[in-house]
């Protein structure tokens, strides 16, 4: 661990002096809840049942085995616990209210930790909708849209759609004004999640990158962080916190 001490000192100077700091979470934050990550062996994406439910248009191919699908997937996420490293995120945003967290996770966790106007790249498991009728309010019986009848689905992105245009805008803005800007858990390697960091630094901000494996952004970062994010956030914010204020 001695070797971590430094970057982590280091990091902890950013943030101590930053007024505007921007988290960019990715599976990496969520794994020690039991999410599995995209990349794992097991991951969400590696199974069949996953590549034939990732597309919207399967709703209609297959209505029962997409519905079935996609509440199992909403299941697992909904017994699921935010750990210490979403914690720490809103702990962080506590002591510095100007924090944006943006995530491409669906999980949900971030919010169920205590986080506030999370910006979700890809949308929530938790949130659905109907496309025929445009109702996004439940109780959804049995996934069925309870205005027209017609089958809901969970308000993420699937493949082939486009990004919510007014969270990545958000996303951007908060990208460019921020004067620290944290990967978590992220390869940062896909659109937009690759382009944030950039825009970030091309702005004048700072880059932390925290992550287990090596990523191609840890050459502008300021701070490179290797570990997991549910034991490195809480050292670095209790790091930051003032005595007594680590609750
Ligand atoms: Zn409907």
């Amino acid at each position: 661990m001695t070797e971590s001490r430094e970057p982590l000192a280091t990091a902890i100077a950013l943030l101590r002096e930053a007024r505007r700091v921007v988290v960019f979470s990715g599976a990496g934050l969520s794994k020690a809840s039991g999410i599995p990550t995209y990349r794992d062996a097991d991951g969400l994406w590696m199974n069949q049942n996953a590549l034939q439910y990732s597309h919207a248009d399967d709703l209609q191919r297959d209505p029962a085995g997409f519905s079935r699908f996609w509440s199992q997937r909403l299941s697992a996420v909904e017994s699921a616990r935010p750990n210490p490293g979403h914690l720490a995120l809103a702990q962080l945003q506590r002591l510095r209210p100007a924090t944006r967290l943006i995530t491409q996770n669906v999980d949900g966790l971030l919010t169920a930790a205590g986080c506030l106007d999370v910006l979700e790249l890809h949308g929530s498991l938790r949130r659905w909708r109907c496309d025929h009728c445009g109702n996004r309010r439940g109780p959804w019986l049995l996934n069925r849209c309870k205005r027209c009848g017609a089958r809901a689905r969970p308000d993420v992105v699937m493949f082939g759609e486009m990004l919510n245009a007014g969270v990545l805008l958000d996303a951007r803005t908060a990208a460019q004004e921020c004067d620290v800007f944290v990967v978590v858990g992220s390869t940062a390697v896909v659109y937009p999640a690759a382009d944030l960091p950039l825009e970030a630094l091309s702005a004048g901000g700072r880059l932390v990158t925290l992550n287990t494996e090596p990523l191609h952004l840890d050459t502008s970062a300021s701070a490179v962080l290797r570990g997991a994010s549910e034991d490195l956030l809480p050292r670095l914010l209790a790091g930051l916190a003032p005595p007594g204020a680590t609750s």
